[in-house]
C-alpha cells in the first residue's frame, strides 16, 4: 500500500524531495496544495511539473478520513463519525458560533485516563491518533463546509487526552497553525484541554503558543481523585504549580474547566475554595453543567445552583462563563463522545 503523503512532516517531505533530486521549494508548494487548497489529487497540483506529479503519485496517496456518518442537531451542531484505516472510528464536532465555527477534535481512540464522568474514558485507550488523523478532522470539516474559512477555532476536547499523545499533537499543531503552507489556525484560537499531565503540560508551554485548558472539576485532592484518577499521580498542588509556571503568551489567561455535578461540587463552599485555589493565577473559569447520558452516575445541577456558583466567582473578579454544551440531542456534548465503541 502506498504511503499517505500527509503522514510526512515538512522535514520528512523535504528529505524525500532531496533524495529524489527535487528542489526544496517544492515542499511548500505541495503542502499548500494539501493544507491551504485542500486538494486530494496530485494532478490538481498545477504548479508542479508533470514528471514530479507522476513521481508523487507513484510513491504516495492523499488519504482522506472516511465520513461514516454525519448527524446534525437542532441547534446546527454537526457530529462527524470518521472511519480510520484500521476501521476504528472517532468523532469530531463542528459547532456553529455567532460569526464563526469551532471544531472539537479527538486526539485518541478511547482514553486511558478513566475520568468517572466521561463516556469516552469508560473502555480505556484503544490507540493514539496519528498527526495526519488529527489534522484530517479539521481538513474534512473544512472540505464539507460551504465557506471553509469560517472554521477558525479548534478545541482539543473530543475523545482522548491530547497530552498523552504528545508527539502527534505537536506535529498536528504545526500543520494546523502554520500561516504560510499550513491550515492557518491562529494559535490563540486553538485550545488543548487536559486532565492534567503535568510534565507534558509544561512541555506544551515550551514547544507551542497554544492555550491550555485544565480540566479541574474539584477543589481538593479527595474530590478530584474520586472524579479523575490522574489526580493520584499529579495531585492538585503539583498541577497548580505547573499552571503557575506555564509559559503563557502575553495577554492571555489560563482556562480552567469545572464540570458542575449536582450535590458533588456545585455548592458555594466549593466555589469559595475554587476562588482561593485560583486566586494566584491569571485564570478564566469555564463552568460546564454536566450532560447526563444513559447510565451516568452523576446529575446536572439546577439552574439556580449554576447561576449562584457563577455569581460567586464573578464577585471575586474571575472571568467566568457557563458553557452550555451544544448538540445534546445527538450526543455531541462534552463527555458524550463514544461511538467508537460500536463499529458502524
Ligand atoms: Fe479522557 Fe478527557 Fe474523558 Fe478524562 S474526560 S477520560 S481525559 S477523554
Amino acid at each position: 500500500m502506498l504511503q499517505d503523503i500527509k503522514a510526512l512532516t515538512r522535514s520528512e517531505l523535504l528529505n524525500w524531495l532531496e533524495a529524489h533530486g527535487e528542489k526544496p521549494y517544492r515542499a511548500d508548494q505541495i503542502l499548500k496544495w494539501l493544507y491551504v487548497r485542500l486538494v486530494d489529487q496530485f494532478e490538481q497540483m498545477s504548479d508542479l511539473n508533470k514528471p514530479l506529479r507522476a513521481l508523487l503519485a507513484e510513491h504516495f496517496t492523499i488519504q482522506r478520513l472516511a465520513v461514516a456518518d454525519v448527524r446534525t442537531a437542532a441547534d446546527g451542531t454537526r457530529k462527524f463519525l470518521f472511519r480510520l484505516v484500521d476501521d476504528r472510528t472517532v468523532e469530531t464536532v463542528l459547532i456553529p458560533e455567532r460569526d464563526h465555527f469551532t471544531l472539537c477534535v479527538s486526539s485518541q481512540v478511547g482514553c486511558a485516563q478513566g475520568c468517572r464522568f466521561c463516556l469516552t474514558g469508560q473502555s480505556g485507550l484503544v490507540r493514539n491518533l496519528t498527526h495526519a488523523e488529527i489534522v484530517g478532522q479539521a481538513w474534512e470539516a473544512r472540505k464539507q463546509m460551504d465557506d471553509p474559512g469560517q472554521l477558525t477555532n479548534l478545541v482539543f476536547m473530543g475523545m482522548g487526552e491530547p497530552l498523552a499523545n504528545y508527539e502527534n499533537l505537536v506535529a498536528a499543531i504545526e500543520i494546523l497553525t502554520n500561516s504560510d503552507w499550513g491550515m492557518k489556525f491562529a494559535t490563540r484560537h486553538v485550545t488543548v484541554s487536559t486532565a492534567g499531565l503535568v510534565p507534558r503540560l509544561l512541555d506544551l508551554g515550551r514547544d507551542t503558543r497554544i492555550n491550555p485548558a485544565i480540566s479541574l472539576n474539584a477543589v481538593d485532592d479527595d474530590g478530584r481523585t474520586h472524579l479523575m484518577p490522574i489526580n493520584r499521580k499529579y495531585p492538585l498542588a503539583e498541577l497548580l504549580a505547573a499552571c503557575r509556571q506555564y509559559n503563557l503568551p502575553r495577554g492571555r489567561k489560563l482556562t480552567f474547566e469545572y464540570i458542575l455535578f449536582k450535590d458533588v461540587n456545585d455548592g458555594l463552599e466549593q466555589a469559595r475554595k475554587l476562588a482561593k485555589l485560583l486566586a494566584p493565577l491569571k485564570a478564566k473559569i469555564n463552568l460546564i453543567p454536566f450532560n447526563p447520558y444513559p447510565g451516568s452516575a452523576f446529575e446536572r445541577p439546577t439552574e439556580a445552583r449554576i447561576e449562584a456558583f457563577k455569581a460567586f466567582l464573578m464577585a471575586k473578579h474571575f472571568t467566568c462563563v457557563v458553557r452550555y454544551s451544544k448538540g445534546q440531542d445527538i450526543m455531541a456534548a462534552c463527555g458524550q463522545l463514544s461511538t467508537y465503541l460500536k463499529k458502524p
